[in-house]
Formats: structure tokens, sequence, C-alpha cells
């Protein structure tokens, strides 16, 4: 039933609204903070946005972002704010980061250093994943609280020996664990062992350059990581999702694996959809912006991402926005630690600002449909990971979360006009149509035909619930 016109707070008439099972010519009618009405409706003395012409969306959803990330005694260049503005400005209005826990140390005293840094500076609505270090007793006993909380997921890395990864048997407990509670476990597929001594090798031959990043991540070692994953999700009886997947066979493993009865979600990343290992072929630390783990891959895996993607094979397209400047400053590593050594580069990009709008770009190009796209964007990683039904589509009593996209713009990315701490964009120059115009948070209006509305604060915390699937 349609609310009284009169309770209406504002109402977006006349866009072109996107579900991920349709889309239809219509009004979207807003009440304290939630999607009260769609179709055509009677806005009575409520304010009108027109918005005929325009495309409305969900607001974004992006499941995997590093703000404010510990790293080399330091941190990432973007903290809380300056990546939610960016997410804003980029029609993604929820992200979900990762507290971090120091090896040895509890899973909650991460989560309480996590909301510190977050609290009071957010633009956008965030939450967090628990990324493990040390799947200790401890840890396992703190998983439930965790899920009180509102964590309900964690994340364990099966790359980075002696810092992050974590071995077999740690990896079945916290599937185990995660299961108990209704949590899901993530992971970071790559096989550390095997990559730190194709590493070694390549320092000890005097091949120090940027081009033997992906030399020595080769997509059989992530395709190798990826079966594992699936078998030990398996063997827990519990479901995975697998980040950034960069491979044609690392998507060909989650099939056959899934033929298997393993239950694996998938999800990839823009850099490794648009671009290519051909950017490593540039000189000196001019190939180092594009150092990215998994690396960047051939055209050919692009295509099979692609096609991964219309066919419905992943679940989410996130960012894996970790940004690192050029130069390194006081508290800032950047890229240019790996002057003398590509293995000392540290490895991320920027992205939470460009995501969306380069899935968009691929509806243009006739690349995934506009279903696919907001399932992509929003809908998916809304799902998989407790947001659903509050967040991820426009249905009444979702969150006001709405993004009026103008199909009518068309422009290429550039760094200059990108609102993150880097002053880099590895998408520089790609040529994208449309444009993010006007962003609502819970009904408050941030960002208004381009310009910034919102204000640090206005980005909540949002407690995620418990999957919702079952096995
Ligand atoms: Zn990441």
């Amino acid at each position: 039933m349609n609310r009284p016109a009169a309770a209406y707070d504002f109402v977006v008439r006349g866009a072109t609204v996107l579900t991920s099972a349709d889309s239809f010519v219509g009004d979207i009618a807003v009440a304290d903070g939630r999607v009260a009405a769609l179709g055509a409706v009677e806005a009575g003395t409520a304010e009108i946005v027109d918005a005929r012409g325009l495309v409305a969306v969900p607001g974004g959803v992006d499941a995997h972002t590093h703000f404010d990330m510990p790293f080399a005694g330091g941190t990432t260049a973007d903290d809380f704010e300056t990546g939610t503005r960016a997410a804003l400005f980029g029609g993604t209005t929820t992200i979900i980061d990762f507290a971090t826990q120091r090896r040895g140390a509890s899973l909650l005293s991460a989560l309480e250093a996590w909301h510190a840094k977050a609290d009071g500076r957010c633009l956008a609505d965030y939450a967090f994943h628990m990324a493990i270090t040390d799947f200790s007793a401890r840890a396992s006993a703190e998983v439930e609280r965790l899920a009180r909380e509102g964590v309900t997921s964690l994340k364990l890395y099966l790359a980075y020996p002696g810092t992050l990864m974590s071995e077999d048997d740690a990896v079945l407990r916290a599937l185990r664990r995660s299961n108990e509670v209704g949590a899901l476990v993530s992971l970071h597929c790559e096989n550390g062992r095997a990559i730190a001594e194709l590493v070694r090798r390549a320092l000890r031959e005097g091949r120090r350059g940027c081009a033997n990043h992906p030399l020595t991540r080769p997509p059989e070692l992530e395709a190798e990581a990826v079966r594992r994953a699936a078998a030990l999700a398996r063997a827990a009886r519990a479901p995975v999702y697998l980040v950034h997947l960069s491979a044609a066979e690392s998507l060909e493993t989650v099939r056959r694996c899934r033929q298997g009865g393993a239950f694996v979600l998938a999800e990839t990343c823009p850099q490794y959809l648009y671009l290519s290992a051909r950017e490593y072929e540039r000189p000196g630390l001019a190939a180092a912006p594009f150092v990215v783990c998994p690396p960047l891959r051939s055209r050919e895996d692009a295509q099979a991402l692609w096609a991964g993607l219309a066919a419905g094979e992943f679940q989410a397209v996130a960012s894996d926005h970790c940004s690192f400047p050029a130069r390194t400053r006081p508290g800032r590593p950047g890229k240019d630690r790996g002057r003398r050594d590509f293995s000392r580069v540290p490895g991320g990009a920027p992205g939470v600002e460009t995501r969306l709008p380069l899935l968009w770009e691929a509806v243009q190009r006739g690349d995934i449909s506009t279903g696919r796209f907001v399932e992509l964007a929003a809908c998916g990683p809304a799902k998989a990971f407790g947001l659903y039904p509050r967040k991820g589509h426009l249905n009444p009593g979702a969150d006001a979360d709405i993004v009026l996209i103008d199909p009518r713009h068309r422009a290429a990315i550039t760094a200059r006009a990108l609102h993150h701490a880097v002053d880099y964009t590895p998408f520089e120059g790609l040529t994208v149509h449309g444009a993010v115009r006007d962003v609502w948070l819970r009904g408050k209006r941030m960002l208004s035909q381009g310009r910034l509305l919102g204000r640090p604060g206005d980005g909540r915390y949002i407690s995620r619930s418990r999957r919702q699937f079952c096995l």
C-alpha cells in the first residue's frame, strides 16, 4: 500500500528505474530515509525531483576497499573520509572495508581500532569484514561476538607468507567456525609460498623490474589456490567467497568446483576487465601504479571474465581500492619503494570512484545487461554480505540510497577529475558514457548535479546480518 501523498519527503519523478529484474519509467517516493513507493506516485505536497531522461539505480555497494590500511609503518593514502567521498562521487553509497587483526591479537580489538578510524568521518555507509592473520583459539571464540557486532564475514589470505597468509588448517577451522555462526569466509587466492619462491629466484637472477610482477604471480598459482579454497569449503560444508578473481583459468576452476558441489561465490574487479599485463611493459616506475595482486592478466583472460559476468558466474564487482602515492612521504609508503625491487612495490590501486561508472560503461558497450549491472554493482554484494534487503535495490522498505545517472554524458576518466587522495588512476584516458549526477544516502541528498552536499559523519556503520542462504 502506498502511503498518503503528503507523507513523502520527496519524489524522484520520471526516471528510468533499474532493478536486478527489470526496468521501467516511473517515480521513486521517499519517506523517513527509505523507499516508500515505486511506479506512478501521487506526490501531493512532497518535493519533486525532475529526473526525466535520467537513470535511477540503487546506490552502489563496494564490498572490497582498503581505507586507512596499515602498511610498512604507514597507511594507504585514502582514509575513511577521502575514500568514502570518492565512493560517493562514483555512485557508491556503501563500502565494506577490512578491519585487520594484528598477529596474535584479538579480533575485537581490531574491530574497535577500525571503528575509531571510521567513526564520524564517512560520507557513505560502511561495514567491516574481519581480516584474519592468525586464526587462534581465541580468535575462533570471538567469531560469535563479531557476528553480533554486525561483522558477519572473515577474510583469510592464501598469499603473503609471514604476514597475512593462513595455512590450510587455519582456513578450514575458520570456514567451519564461520559457518556455525552464519558468517561467510572470503579468501584471497594465490599460492603464497610458490610465489615467494618465484620472486626470490627472479631477484637472484637480477630481474628487478615491474615486468617480473606478473611473471612471478602466474595464473596457475591463482587457479591452484582457487581449487584449494573450494576444496576446503567443501570439506567444511561451508560456502566461500573468492575475492578479485583475475584469470580465465580461475573462473574455469570455479565452474568445475561448483559442478562438483562446492558453494563458491566469486568477485572480480574493473582492473581485470579493462586493463591487461601490457601495462607492465612501461619503463621503470611508470609500471608501478599498475602493480596489483593478483596482477593484471592477458586480454584473453579479460574476455573470459566478461563472458563470466554476462553469464551470471560472478556475484559482485568490487574495486579493491587500495591507494598508494607515487612517492613515499612520512607515514605514506609509495610506489617508489620498488625502485630497485619490483617485489617491494606496494600492491594496489585506487578504484572506488570508477567502479560503478566502468560497470555502467559495460552496459553501454553491450557487454552486460542493466539487470546484471544492478546485480554486480549493488544487489549481489549486498546479498552475499548480509546487507540485503536494506541495501542493494530500490524496493519499498529499502534504504533510500538512490543514484541518478545522466546517460547522455560522455567523458574520459582523468585523475584530475577524481576525488581520491592519490594523483593517478589506472583507467586514465578511458572514455565512459554516463555520469553520476545525484546521490541520496538514506534519503539525504549527498550529491546534487555533481556538487557535494554530504559531510563527513553522514555515513553510518551498518551492522550486517548473518548469512541468509543455506547449503
Ligand atoms: Zn584487497
